[in-house]
């Protein structure tokens, strides 16, 4: 999943940059609240962290102006403590959640995961295919009651197939989701880690779970 990151506090964007890669989201940065709202407009993210004072525009005009045009992609709001009519404008402009500074970086991860849900047709924390587990909150995932081992990126993509299991899920579609504007969009990286998610989901099992779709990409689904 991919997360545009709108914060001005530099040190505290890369802490919060730096945590997100970790957990296996892809991250866009802006700085101010105009590049913000290029970057929500431009790029297909799947969540939006958003500080509320910004530069140039702050943030509570950004999400005013996507709200307008419609763009209706998952905001958390970034408040300062004591901020408790910001909080309530937040809301009532679209937010959908906010976290006051400074928060256990943790509860902005199960609050991006909560948000994620919402949006998915899959609402609960392990989603399963068959005999696979993918735990969104743990990142664990399971065959057959057996542990799998994946990085950080085949984490990534796995997850992304399965909130959307039962469904085709184009090449672009997992490059613009998994990677963020850094990374050059080429579609056989996709193949690859495909690949290697095979490997270590299916290979050793007799029911298959990744299916290519000719031309279209690729599903997680039960046969
Ligand atoms: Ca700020």
């Amino acid at each position: 999943m991919r997360i545009l990151l709108v914060e001005d506090e530099l040190d505290l964007a890369g802490i919060i940059k730096q945590g997100l890669a970790e957990a296996g989201y892809a991250v866009d940065m802006a700085h101010d609240g105009e590049e913000g709202l290029y970057m929500a407009e431009t790029y297909p993210v799947d969540a939006i962290i958003l500080d509320i004072m910004l530069p140039i525009v702050d943030g509570i005009e950004v999400l005013k102006t996507l709200r307008k045009k419609g763009i209706l992609t998952p905001v958390i709001l970034l408040t300062a403590r004591d901020a408790l009519l910001d909080k309530i404008k937040g809301l009532d402009t679209g937010a959908d959640d906010y976290l006051t500074k400074p928060f256990v970086f943790d509860e902005l991860l199960a609050r991006i995961r909560s948000l994620l849900r919402r949006k998915a047709t899959v609402k609960e924390a392990v989603i399963r295919v068959a005999d696979l587990e993918v735990d969104t909150a743990s990142h664990q995932v399971k065959r057959g009651g057996k542990s799998v081992s994946l990085s950080a990126k085949e984490y990534a993509l796995l997850e992304f197939l399965a909130y959307r299991k039962g469904s085709v899920v184009s090449r672009t579609d997992i490059v613009e989701h998994i990677y963020n504007e850094e990374v050059e969009m080429d579609s056989n990286v996709v193949d690859v880690y495909i690949n290697y998610l095979r490997n270590k989901i299916d290979k050793d099992h007799r029911k298959k779970l990744i299916h290519t779709v000719r031309g279209a990409g690729y599903i997680l689904k039960e046969d």
